[in-house]
Formats: structure tokens, C-alpha cells, sequence
């Protein structure tokens, strides 16, 4: 089957099946490396080179450093105030879906959390202009959410906010092209999409911000701490970076972010040209400059036909098709694993699913 889950997503077959191939004993290690010490030279090797491998991937500057985190996007966004704020100082937020509104409540016990601009009132169907943003001048950072899973809006440039660094949340569309790191202060995903299993977070951070004070905060909040001891301030999940190191070693081997960036567009292209080509049946409401590459949510223009568009999908393999509880209709999610294929099945069903209840 393909799976179109928004997260977690399906991982690339070649990984799942080395995975299993080496799960039982670690090259002769006498031990899974799921038992082994994250300390040990086994799962040190296997954590080295995941961070240089997810270097070279996504071309990190010298002067940015790589966190492998627990805790999910979600925690990030508790901490970003803490470690990089001064009480009361203002944290500048653009809110243009679901993701970017998580952002801004975690923020709110320890930052003074300004919404710089709001895209809820258009129902998070288009990002507001750069000119309308009402950012503090005094801002530690101005957080913005690359791409919106729930609601399908992705940014396609990245903003100029000036001096202020920029915060972003990519957990669902790092990798997925080529990006200029140095234009950001941090970079942060969730690994469940394009990275691989949930349970890993990756954190990609410039030096000149974790030198920042803060708010006071406990060694496990801190992220230069995270930092200074290798992302090892505690035990970490020895097998979701593992995994995650497969994937990186798989996206380098496929023709890296660039190679994702053309078949991406084409996926993306292939499903929005069957809605908008669909006279209405399906409908997409987001503003086609920011529509998403990596999660195109669409509506069926009678809801009644729902139920059977998701149990006829699922008996022609496509599967996890359902829209997030608060939009309703169906999202399919495209990452950097679904092949072509899977999205021209899709495709090719909706066409014919209309013909048959159109
Ligand atoms: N940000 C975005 C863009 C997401 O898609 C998600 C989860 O789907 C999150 C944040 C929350 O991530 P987590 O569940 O890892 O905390």
C-alpha cells in the first residue's frame, strides 16, 4: 500500500529493510544496537556520522550546531523563549495555520509572545504579506512556520526580518529542497516526516544563539548544554537516530535535496492539477503561490461521499487519506518517501472515483 500519513509518515523501503536486517546483532557486537551503551564505539560511530551525513545533506554552515533532542517539535517550542529571550522580551510569532499557533501558546509562559500577523481570520488559506507584519523591534527572534501540515500553506521564500534571527519549523518539509541555512538562526524538525521515525528531534542551531543568557533554566532545558555534550546530556533514543542516520545515508545515495526538490514538485503538481482540473469535485482552498509541496489537503464537494472515497482508496492501497480532525475532507501527505508512483495511483484514482460519483 502507499501510505499518504501526515506523520508518522511512511519511511523509505531499503531503510525498514536494512533496519530489520541489522536489528538482531550490530556487526558482530554480540548486541542489538538498540541494547548497546550510546557511549559505546558502536553507537558513537552510528551517531557521528548521521550528524555529518544530515551536514552534507542539507549543507549546515561550520558555525551551526546539530542536536539530535527528545521532547518533539512541540518541546522546541517551549524552549525557544527560555534559551534565547531575556525576561520580557518580546518573541515575535507569524501564524499562518495549526502548527504556528501550537508555537505561540507553548512560548506564552516564558516570552512576551507577540503575533506578528495572524492568517486564522482567512482561515489559514494564504500567508499574510511581509509589509502587513507587525514585528517588535526589540524581538529576540521572529518564529514562522515553514510549512503548515494541517493546513497546507508552505512559505516559498524565505522572510527578510532583518537583524532578528529567524526561528522556523520545518518538521514537515526539511530535506525536501535546497535551503540557506546561514539565513536562519534555528532550524528545528520533528523527525516523523522527512527525517524518519518519531522520537527524534533535530535541532540545527547558530553558535552566536546558544551563547545567548536566556531565562534561568535547568541543564536538560539548556541548549548549549545539549550542545556542549553532543546531544548526549542524557541517554538518548539510540534507535530513532539510527534510523534517522539510514534515512540521511538514503537521501544522499537518491541525489540529495536537489533530486527531492524536482521529483517534489512534480508530486505536488501531479494531485493539484487533478483538483483544480476537477471542476469542482475537489477543492483545495489554499492561495496557489503558498500551496504545499509536502501535504495537499482537499475537500470532496459533497462530504457525504467521505466515507466511501476513504474505504474504495484504501481497497485500491492508498491509505491514511483522511483529513486532520480539524479541517475534516482528506490530506494526502507527499514526503521525500513516497515515490511518484504512489501519487500518480492517487492521482489516477481520484480521476476515476469522480468518473464513477462525479
Ligand atoms: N510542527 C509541525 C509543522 C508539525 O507538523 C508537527 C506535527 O505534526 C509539530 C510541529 C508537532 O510535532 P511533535 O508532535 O513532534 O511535537
Amino acid at each position: 500500500a502507499y501510505n499518504f500519513s501526515a506523520g508518522p509518515a511512511t519511511l523509505p523501503e531499503p531503510v525498514l529493510q536494512q533496519a530489520r536486517e541489522e536489528l538482531l546483532e550490530w556487526h558482530g557486537a554480540g548486541a542489538s544496537i538498540v541494547e548497546l551503551s550510546h557511549r559505546g564505539p558502536e553507537f558513537m560511530q552510528v551517531a557521528a556520522e548521521a550528524e555529518s551525513d544530515l551536514r552534507k545533506l542539507l549543507s549546515v554552515p561550520d558555525d551551526y550546531a546539530v542536536l539530535f533532542l527528545q521532547g518533539g517539535a512541540t518541546t522546541q517550542q517551549a524552549l525557544f523563549a527560555l534559551n534565547f529571550a531575556k525576561a520580557g522580551q518580546p518573541v515575535d510569532y507569524v501564524v499562518t495555520g495549526h502548527w504556528g499557533k501550537t508555537a505561540v501558546k507553548q512560548a506564552e509562559p516564558w516570552g512576551k509572545a507577540n503575533v506578528a500577523a495572524d492568517a486564522e481570520p482567512g482561515g489559514f488559506h494564504d500567508i499574510p504579506a511581509r509589509s502587513q507584519w507587525r514585528l517588535s523591534p526589540d524581538a529576540a527572534y521572529v518564529h514562522y512556520t515553514a510549512n503548515e501540515t494541517i493546513h497546507g500553506v508552505e512559505f516559498r521564500d524565505i522572510p527578510d526580518v532583518g537583524a532578528v534571527p529567524l526561528v522556523a519549523d520545518f518538521s514537515s518539509s526539511i530535506a525536501s529542497e535546497p535551503l540557506d541555512i546561514s539565513k536562519f538562526g534555528v532550524i528545528y524538525a520533528g523527525a516523523q516526516k522527512n527525517l524518519g521515525p518519531v522520537g527524534l528531534t533535530v535541532l540545527i542551531v547558530r553558535a552566536e544563539l546558544l551563547a545567548r543568557t536566556g531565562q534561568p533554566r535547568p541543564p536538560i532545558l539548556d541548549y548549549r548544554a545539549h550542545a556542549e555534550h553532543e546531544s548526549m546530556l542524557n541517554t538518548p533514543p539510540t534507535f530513532n537516530w539510527y534510523l534517522a542516520g539510514l534515512v540521511f545515508k538514503w537521501m544522499l545515495a537518491e541525489g540529495g535535496v536537489d533530486a527531492f526538490a524536482k521529483l517534489n514538485a512534480t508530486k505536488a503538481a501531479m494531485l493539484y492539477e487533478v483538483i483544480d482540473g476537477s471542476g469542482g469535485f475537489y477543492r483545495n482552498e489554499v492561495a496557489k503561490p503558498v500551496r504545499s509541496r509536502m501535504n495537499v489537503p482537499f475537500f470532496l464537494h459533497d462530504p457525504a461521499l467521505d466515507a466511501d472515497f476513504l474505504v474504495e482508496a484504501k481497497a485500491a492501497g492508498l491509505i491514511s487519506l483522511k483529513g486532520h480532525r480539524a479541517l475534516g475532507g482528506m490530506r494526502a501527505s507527499i514526503y521525500n518517501a513516497m515515490p511518484v508512483e504512489g501519487v500518480r495511483a492517487l492521482a489516477t484514482f481520484m480521476r476515476d472515483f469522480q468518473k464513477r460519483r462525479g
